[in-house]
């Protein structure tokens, strides 16, 4: 099945405890695409400036993702900067954001990107993600969104009006927490369902991820690494692990969302053992299945005997 991203193509700056990438190439949608690549079709919309290289399309070209989408005008690619705390790599600071040639973005889909079977909404300004739902000839099999502070912060209201018209939410716990105004990630997930969303996902860095889905939670690590580089694009390459599965399978079941999830983190654990998307742009089917199958040894547990008790001695 055919699945469409509209989000960010960017140019990042980061400075993390293993180093620092100026002008490396990142962005919402690159991450993602370049993720659900290796399971699914995809299709990129996005903006980039003259400063855009060659060799970057080439990539994205390299990974058979549809760039006919991706514009290119005057001016400059989005920019994002930002630092990684040397004691906790969870933590980032936001040093900068340039919109750049996002800030006049009117995407128009292309016939063919109106019939996406699978639409993901990457973090990208909320009155750009409404626009593009509403130019969909019909209502996708699954539409989700990804979304961050600068948003929240700065359009909470357009966000309010996307996230109440989507399947499936993605945020970072940081984000779901004030976006939901609830400290608690079980109540704010809750909350989200509120909105709309009947499948919220908290992506918890290091810790994993937590799903709420349809009444069911379900909670993975992240696949424990012995050196994180930059954990830039984790989260998004995640969610295109995750919805590149969902589109390659069309299983949306509880089963298939778990799967999916598993997925999405071996993933994003590759994305951060090298800097931009250098590792992720480089893997092969066996080095991925064999991750997932280390992630599964490493979460298999024996459950309780026939009896369903435990020795108690009270
Ligand atoms: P992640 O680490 O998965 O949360 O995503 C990081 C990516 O998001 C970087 O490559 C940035 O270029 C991109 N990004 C950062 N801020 C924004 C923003 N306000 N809008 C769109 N994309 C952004």
């Amino acid at each position: 099945m055919t699945l469409l991203v509209v989000g960010s193509v960017a140019y990042d700056s980061v400075q993390t405890p293993q180093g620092a990438r100026e002008d490396a190439l990142g962005g919402s949608a690159t991450y993602f695409s370049i993720a659900s690549s290796y399971f699914s079709p995809v299709s990129l919309v996005a903006i980039v400036g003259e400063d855009f290289q060659p060799e970057h399309i080439a990539l994205l070209e390299k990974h058979d993702v549809d760039v006919s989408g991706l514009e290119r005008v005057d001016g400059d690619t989005f920019r994002w900067s930002g630092v990684y705390s040397t004691e906790d790599v969870n933590q980032r600071e936001t040093l900068d954001t340039q919109l750049n040639v996002f800030a006049d973005f009117k995407p128009n889909l292309s016939e063919q990107h109106r019939n996406a079977d699978f639409l993901f909404l990457a973090n990208i300004d909320p009155e750009l993600q409404l626009e593009v739902l509403g130019q969909m000839n019909q209502r996708p099999k699954l539409v989700a969104l990804d979304s961050m502070n600068f948003w929240i912060d700065g359009k909470k209201n357009e966000l309010d009006k996307i996230v109440e018209a989507v399947d499936m939410v993605f945020m970072d716990e940081g984000e779901a927490r004030t976006y939901a105004n609830e400290p608690n990630l079980r109540r704010a997930a809750a909350r989200i369902h509120e909105v709309g969303p009947s499948t919220v996902i908290i992506k918890r860095g290091e810790h994993g991820v937590l799903i709420s889905n349809e009444g069911n939670l379900f909670s993975a690590p992240a696949f424990p690494l012995d050196r994180v580089v930059d954990p830039t694009g984790a989260g998004d390459t995640f969610a295109g692990g995750f919805v590149g599965l969902i589109s390659a399978t069309g299983d949306l079941s509880e089963a298939g969302i778990r799967r999916a999830a598993v997925l999405g983190s071996v993933m994003g654990s590759f994305t951060v053992e090298d800097f931009s998307a250098d590792r992720l742009a480089t893997l092969t089917h066996e080095q991925v299945v064999e991750r997932f199958s280390e992630f599964e040894r490493l979460t298999q547990f024996t459950g309780l005997d026939k009896s369903n008790s435990l020795p108690w001695r009270a």
